[in-house]
């Protein structure tokens, strides 16, 4: 066991902040002892905060349109071979009801940046999905929109909105996304999102093409400020019909160490175990959870349109009915010491007043741990 990785481990937790020669550290030292020492300390942050709690949240690829042309993305506009399809209202709803009966508290709606979708007909569906289930939240996971926009969400019923900032270092960024795209434009987003009251998410792809150390430690500081309520993390991995097939896929080593770091850095944090880590590794959601995540976000969308929806290659899940992934997860989840709540899994901050104007920010918790040390 190397000492100076366990104390690096422990400031990290004390004062939850990193620096880039921490940083450095704690993702390149090698050795197993190491990285299990990282790992039992996130797990037990996460353990203080939310129990054996994890969350599951229903996600609902609604439409596979988007104007956009991200490098990185199966979806991407100028990919002809993609399978564009769009849900109705209808199927959306229903897709809800039937999340609703397997006990989902959360539904994510997630979909390229459609123009067919409207504000109005964003507002229609929150409102009636809240309509229907008063109980559940609503998560957008749309894209980049004004300001407005944003607002008429939150105010048809939106709970929540998921948008990864993919860099928090505008250079990078750049080479990650057309002209068209900007990280200032993605950022603003995410700050507008945070003034309006959303719980908000960000998030990167470890492991994504030029990605430095330095990026990664940018991505720390920005979300410092931001205070984000959820964070989505996985593995790049390569799409076969995009300018980046040829890149090598983020590893999920790293992904694992990351996700431990946020954890320890943001106690309070919403960190989902992702698909793109379970794609990785058939282990891999496990493993997240291992390393100090709390949400699962399994599929609802119709199984006819889920091999669609495909943002990287060899996505799991694609084949299997709701019901069936539900069964799988809740077995997965259990397997490994924890248990699934039928509960909307809100950021502590929101959970205790539930009052959706609140917008505080995660305050610095005290999660001092008496994690002890293999030696
Ligand atoms: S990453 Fe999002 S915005 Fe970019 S092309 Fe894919 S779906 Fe569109």
């Amino acid at each position: 066991m190397d000492s100076d990785y366990a104390g690096i481990v422990d400031a990290i937790r004390e004062i939850q902040q990193i620096t880039k020669e921490q940083l450095q550290y704690i993702l390149e030292t090698e050795g197993k002892e190491n990285e299990e020492y990282l790992f039992r300390a996130a797990r037990d942050v996460a353990d203080r905060v939310f129990g054996k709690a994890v969350y599951l949240r229903g996600l609902v690829e609604f439409t596979n349109y988007c104007k956009n042309d991200c490098y990185y993305c199966g979806i991407r506009c100028s990919n002809q071979n993609a399978e564009r399809y769009r849900l109705s209202e209808e199927e959306i709803l229903s897709c809800c009801d039937m999340g609703a009966d397997l006990g989902f508290r959360t539904f994510v709606l997630q979909g390229g940046e459609d123009p067919y979708f409207t504000d109005e007909r964003i507002c229609r569906i929150v409102e009636k999905i809240k309509a229907g289930h008063p109980d559940c939240a609503v998560t957008l996971s749309i894209g980049e929109k004004s300001y407005e926009s944003y607002r008429r969400y939150y105010e048809a019923g939106a709970d929540r909105y998921l948008l990864r900032h993919e860099t928090a270092d505008n250079e990078h960024y750049c080479m990650l996304h057309p002209a068209t795209l900007s990280g200032e434009n993605r950022k603003r987003c995410l700050y507008d999102l945070k003034k309006i009251g959303f719980q908000v998410g960000c998030g990167i792809m470890v492991g994504s093409p030029y990605q430095t150390i330095d990026h990664i430690h940018e991505d720390f500081v920005f979300m410092q400020d931001l205070r984000p309520h959820m964070i989505g993390i996985g593995p790049f991995i390569a799409h076969k019909d995009t300018p980046f097939k040829d890149k090598a896929n983020g590893s999920v080593d790293r992904t694992l160490r990351i996700l431990a770091l946020l954890r320890l850095i943001f106690p309070q944090v919403l960190l989902p175990a992702t698909t793109a880590l379970g794609t990785a590794d058939p282990m891999g959601r496990e493993k997240g959870i291992l390393a100090g995540a709390n949400v699962l976000m399994p599929n609802l969308s119709p199984s006819a349109v889920r091999g669609k929806y495909l943002l990287y290659d060899g996505k799991i899940c694609t084949g299997e009915e709701a019901a069936e992934c539900n069964v799988c997860l809740k077995r997965r989840v259990e397997r490994i010491g924890y248990y699934v709540p039928e509960s909307r899994g809100d950021h502590p901050d929101f959970a205790k007043s539930d009052a959706k104007t609140d917008a505080k920010t995660d305050e610095k918790m005290d999660v001092k741990t008496d994690v002890k040390t293999d030696a």
